[in-house]
Protein backbone atom coordinates (compact mmCIF):
# COMPACT_ATOMS: atom_id res chain seq x y z
CA UNK A 1 0.00 0.00 0.00
CA UNK A 2 1.63 3.09 -1.03
CA UNK A 3 1.01 6.66 1.61
CA UNK A 4 0.02 9.69 -0.23
CA UNK A 5 0.25 13.25 0.78
CA UNK A 6 -2.18 15.81 -0.63
CA UNK A 7 -4.23 19.08 0.35
CA UNK A 8 -7.63 18.32 0.37
CA UNK A 9 -10.92 19.78 1.20
CA UNK A 10 -13.21 18.15 3.04
CA UNK A 11 -16.19 17.47 1.21
CA UNK A 12 -18.51 15.47 4.18
CA UNK A 13 -18.30 12.91 6.16
CA UNK A 14 -20.25 10.45 7.80
CA UNK A 15 -20.01 8.47 10.89
CA UNK A 16 -19.00 4.85 10.15
CA UNK A 17 -19.33 1.94 12.53
CA UNK A 18 -18.68 2.60 16.54
CA UNK A 19 -15.52 5.30 16.01
CA UNK A 20 -14.94 5.48 12.86
CA UNK A 21 -15.39 7.92 10.21
CA UNK A 22 -16.49 7.79 6.21
CA UNK A 23 -14.56 11.05 4.81
CA UNK A 24 -15.11 12.20 1.11
CA UNK A 25 -12.46 14.69 0.22
CA UNK A 26 -11.33 16.67 -2.92
CA UNK A 27 -7.90 15.91 -2.85
CA UNK A 28 -5.45 18.67 -4.96
CA UNK A 29 -3.59 15.77 -6.40
CA UNK A 30 -5.99 13.18 -7.08
CA UNK A 31 -9.54 14.13 -7.32
CA UNK A 32 -12.54 13.37 -5.45
CA UNK A 33 -12.15 10.45 -2.93
CA UNK A 34 -13.66 8.24 -0.45
CA UNK A 35 -11.60 6.96 2.67
CA UNK A 36 -12.07 5.71 6.52
CA UNK A 37 -10.67 7.72 9.62
CA UNK A 38 -10.43 4.51 12.06
CA UNK A 39 -10.93 6.07 15.61
CA UNK A 40 -12.27 9.41 14.32
CA UNK A 41 -15.23 9.83 16.70
CA UNK A 42 -13.33 9.09 19.67
CA UNK A 43 -12.82 11.59 22.38
CA UNK A 44 -9.38 12.67 21.87
CA UNK A 45 -9.24 11.87 18.60
CA UNK A 46 -5.61 12.26 16.15
CA UNK A 47 -8.01 14.11 13.96
CA UNK A 48 -9.68 16.78 16.10
CA UNK A 49 -11.85 18.96 14.09
CA UNK A 50 -9.86 18.43 10.56
CA UNK A 51 -13.24 16.22 9.10
CA UNK A 52 -15.35 19.17 9.43
CA UNK A 53 -17.29 19.64 6.13
CA UNK A 54 -14.67 22.11 3.83
CA UNK A 55 -11.65 21.96 6.28
CA UNK A 56 -8.86 22.77 4.19
CA UNK A 57 -6.18 20.36 5.24
CA UNK A 58 -2.64 18.56 3.95
CA UNK A 59 -3.97 14.82 4.24
CA UNK A 60 -2.10 12.25 4.09
CA UNK A 61 -3.87 8.38 3.13
CA UNK A 62 -2.70 5.06 2.00
CA UNK A 63 -3.89 3.95 -1.38
CA UNK A 64 -5.10 -0.04 -1.79
CA UNK A 65 -5.70 -0.34 -5.78
CA UNK A 66 -8.12 -2.88 -5.20
CA UNK A 67 -10.09 -0.97 -2.81
CA UNK A 68 -12.19 1.43 -3.44
CA UNK A 69 -12.27 3.37 0.20
CA UNK A 70 -8.30 4.30 1.01
CA UNK A 71 -7.26 4.99 4.41
CA UNK A 72 -6.77 7.97 6.15
CA UNK A 73 -3.36 8.28 8.27
CA UNK A 74 -3.26 11.33 9.36
CA UNK A 75 -4.47 15.40 8.34
CA UNK A 76 -3.67 18.69 9.78
CA UNK A 77 -5.51 21.91 9.43
CA UNK A 78 -4.97 24.14 6.88
CA UNK A 79 -7.89 26.70 7.00
CA UNK A 80 -11.30 25.67 9.25
CA UNK A 81 -14.44 26.69 7.70
CA UNK A 82 -16.05 26.21 11.24
CA UNK A 83 -16.96 29.38 12.34
CA UNK A 84 -18.24 30.26 9.15
CA UNK A 85 -20.80 27.70 8.84
CA UNK A 86 -22.17 29.54 12.41
CA UNK A 87 -23.62 32.16 10.45
CA UNK A 88 -26.84 30.53 9.07
CA UNK A 89 -26.79 32.32 5.04
CA UNK A 90 -22.95 31.41 4.93
CA UNK A 91 -23.91 27.96 6.00
CA UNK A 92 -26.67 26.98 3.43
CA UNK A 93 -23.80 28.35 1.02
CA UNK A 94 -20.94 26.41 2.19
CA UNK A 95 -23.37 23.01 1.98
CA UNK A 96 -23.81 23.98 -1.92
CA UNK A 97 -20.61 24.24 -2.44
CA UNK A 98 -19.78 20.91 -1.06
CA UNK A 99 -22.90 18.87 -2.32
CA UNK A 100 -22.20 20.70 -6.06
CA UNK A 101 -18.81 19.24 -5.53
CA UNK A 102 -19.67 15.58 -4.64
CA UNK A 103 -22.27 15.92 -6.92
CA UNK A 104 -20.10 16.89 -10.59
CA UNK A 105 -16.52 16.30 -9.34
CA UNK A 106 -15.24 12.70 -11.15
CA UNK A 107 -13.85 10.32 -9.18
CA UNK A 108 -10.09 10.00 -8.76
CA UNK A 109 -9.59 13.02 -11.48
CA UNK A 110 -7.44 15.82 -10.32
CA UNK A 111 -8.83 19.21 -11.60
CA UNK A 112 -6.76 22.26 -9.55
CA UNK A 113 -9.15 24.63 -11.45
CA UNK A 114 -12.57 22.82 -9.51
CA UNK A 115 -10.06 22.97 -6.46
CA UNK A 116 -9.23 26.40 -6.34
CA UNK A 117 -12.49 27.83 -7.35
CA UNK A 118 -14.24 25.63 -4.09
CA UNK A 119 -11.68 26.87 -1.95
CA UNK A 120 -11.59 30.89 -3.22
CA UNK A 121 -15.33 30.72 -2.90
CA UNK A 122 -15.35 29.08 0.39
CA UNK A 123 -13.20 31.72 1.49
CA UNK A 124 -14.57 35.02 0.37
CA UNK A 125 -17.79 33.30 2.19
CA UNK A 126 -16.03 33.24 5.31
CA UNK A 127 -13.73 36.58 4.84
CA UNK A 128 -16.88 39.02 3.75
CA UNK A 129 -20.10 36.75 5.44
CA UNK A 130 -21.54 37.54 2.18
CA UNK A 131 -23.19 34.99 0.06
CA UNK A 132 -25.02 36.22 -3.22
CA UNK A 133 -21.70 37.22 -5.19
CA UNK A 134 -19.81 33.80 -4.20
CA UNK A 135 -22.56 31.68 -5.18
CA UNK A 136 -23.49 33.23 -8.39
CA UNK A 137 -19.30 32.79 -9.18
CA UNK A 138 -18.88 29.41 -8.03
CA UNK A 139 -22.19 27.99 -9.94
CA UNK A 140 -21.31 29.98 -12.93
CA UNK A 141 -17.59 28.34 -12.92
CA UNK A 142 -18.91 25.27 -11.71
CA UNK A 143 -20.57 25.17 -15.33
CA UNK A 144 -17.93 26.50 -17.96
CA UNK A 145 -15.12 24.34 -15.98
CA UNK A 146 -18.20 20.97 -16.50
CA UNK A 147 -18.27 22.13 -20.10
CA UNK A 148 -21.86 22.72 -20.27
CA UNK A 149 -21.58 26.59 -20.74
CA UNK A 150 -22.88 27.95 -24.19
CA UNK A 151 -21.03 31.59 -25.59
CA UNK A 152 -23.39 33.87 -23.98
CA UNK A 153 -23.07 36.34 -26.94
CA UNK A 154 -24.07 34.70 -29.78
CA UNK A 155 -27.29 32.89 -30.64
CA UNK A 156 -26.26 28.95 -30.75
CA UNK A 157 -28.96 28.70 -33.66
CA UNK A 158 -28.75 31.61 -36.02
CA UNK A 159 -25.13 32.77 -35.00
CA UNK A 160 -26.52 36.65 -35.00
CA UNK A 161 -24.31 37.95 -32.46
CA UNK A 162 -25.90 39.44 -29.18
CA UNK A 163 -25.22 42.93 -27.91
CA UNK A 164 -25.50 44.33 -24.67
CA UNK A 165 -29.32 44.71 -23.21
CA UNK A 166 -30.50 42.62 -25.97
CA UNK A 167 -33.25 39.67 -24.58
CA UNK A 168 -31.26 36.63 -24.20
CA UNK A 169 -32.57 33.08 -23.88
CA UNK A 170 -31.08 29.84 -22.30
CA UNK A 171 -32.18 26.20 -22.48
CA UNK A 172 -32.60 24.71 -19.07
CA UNK A 173 -29.70 21.92 -19.09
CA UNK A 174 -27.53 25.00 -20.44
CA UNK A 175 -27.21 23.38 -23.64
CA UNK A 176 -28.01 26.64 -25.67
CA UNK A 177 -28.41 30.26 -25.96
CA UNK A 178 -31.00 31.84 -28.11
CA UNK A 179 -31.94 35.40 -29.64
CA UNK A 180 -35.93 36.57 -29.46
CA UNK A 181 -36.38 35.13 -33.03
CA UNK A 182 -34.80 31.37 -32.49
CA UNK A 183 -36.20 31.05 -29.01
CA UNK A 184 -37.35 27.69 -28.00
CA UNK A 185 -40.16 26.72 -25.84
CA UNK A 186 -39.22 25.78 -21.89
CA UNK A 187 -36.16 28.49 -22.54
CA UNK A 188 -35.69 31.36 -20.18
CA UNK A 189 -34.87 34.42 -19.63
CA UNK A 190 -31.50 35.78 -18.81
CA UNK A 191 -31.75 39.44 -17.91
CA UNK A 192 -29.51 42.24 -19.28
CA UNK A 193 -27.77 42.66 -16.08
CA UNK A 194 -27.54 38.96 -15.34
CA UNK A 195 -25.99 38.17 -18.15
CA UNK A 196 -23.34 41.56 -17.99
CA UNK A 197 -22.54 40.21 -14.55
CA UNK A 198 -21.78 36.49 -15.56
CA UNK A 199 -19.44 38.18 -18.45
CA UNK A 200 -17.50 40.02 -15.72
CA UNK A 201 -17.05 36.95 -13.74
CA UNK A 202 -15.98 34.97 -16.49
CA UNK A 203 -13.21 37.17 -16.73
CA UNK A 204 -12.25 38.14 -13.39
CA UNK A 205 -11.05 36.33 -10.42
CA UNK A 206 -13.91 36.46 -7.78
CA UNK A 207 -11.39 37.93 -4.84
CA UNK A 208 -11.73 41.79 -7.62
CA UNK A 209 -15.34 41.43 -8.21
CA UNK A 210 -17.16 44.14 -5.77
CA UNK A 211 -20.29 43.03 -3.62
CA UNK A 212 -23.15 43.63 -5.02
CA UNK A 213 -24.13 47.20 -4.23
CA UNK A 214 -28.13 47.42 -4.69
CA UNK A 215 -31.15 45.74 -4.99
CA UNK A 216 -30.83 44.94 -8.45
CA UNK A 217 -27.36 43.55 -8.76
CA UNK A 218 -28.18 41.24 -5.56
CA UNK A 219 -31.10 40.36 -7.57
CA UNK A 220 -28.54 39.86 -10.77
CA UNK A 221 -26.52 37.65 -8.69
CA UNK A 222 -29.20 35.75 -7.98
CA UNK A 223 -30.65 35.10 -10.78
CA UNK A 224 -27.45 33.96 -12.40
CA UNK A 225 -27.04 31.26 -8.87
CA UNK A 226 -30.56 29.73 -10.46
CA UNK A 227 -29.64 29.95 -13.98
CA UNK A 228 -26.59 27.74 -13.26
CA UNK A 229 -27.53 25.41 -10.58
CA UNK A 230 -30.76 24.55 -13.09
CA UNK A 231 -27.98 23.53 -15.49
CA UNK A 232 -26.27 21.59 -12.86
CA UNK A 233 -29.17 19.96 -11.98
CA UNK A 234 -29.91 18.76 -15.27
CA UNK A 235 -26.79 17.48 -15.48
CA UNK A 236 -26.78 15.60 -12.34
CA UNK A 237 -30.46 14.47 -13.09
CA UNK A 238 -31.25 15.33 -9.68
CA UNK A 239 -32.28 18.12 -7.28
CA UNK A 240 -29.69 19.74 -4.87
CA UNK A 241 -31.03 19.09 -1.77
CA UNK A 242 -29.34 22.21 0.21
CA UNK A 243 -30.61 24.58 -2.47
CA UNK A 244 -34.12 24.43 -0.79
CA UNK A 245 -32.48 26.26 1.72
CA UNK A 246 -31.91 29.14 -0.23
CA UNK A 247 -34.04 31.91 -0.33
CA UNK A 248 -36.58 32.02 -2.97
CA UNK A 249 -35.58 34.48 -5.91
CA UNK A 250 -38.01 36.67 -6.80
ZN1 LIG B 1 -31.00 33.23 -33.33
Amino acid sequence: MALHESEAIVLQSYALGEADRLVSFLSRAAGRMRGVAAGARKPKSRFGSTLERLSYVRIWYFENPTRELVRIRQCEMIESFLDAFRDYDSSVVLSILSEVSLAVLPDHEASDANFRLLLLTAQTVKRTGKADLPLAYFALWTVKLGGWLPPLDCCGFCGVVLPEGAPVFIARSGSAVACTKCRRPGMRTISPVARSLASKMLAERLDRLSEPADAASTRAAREVTAIMLDVIEQQIDRKLTSRELLEPTA
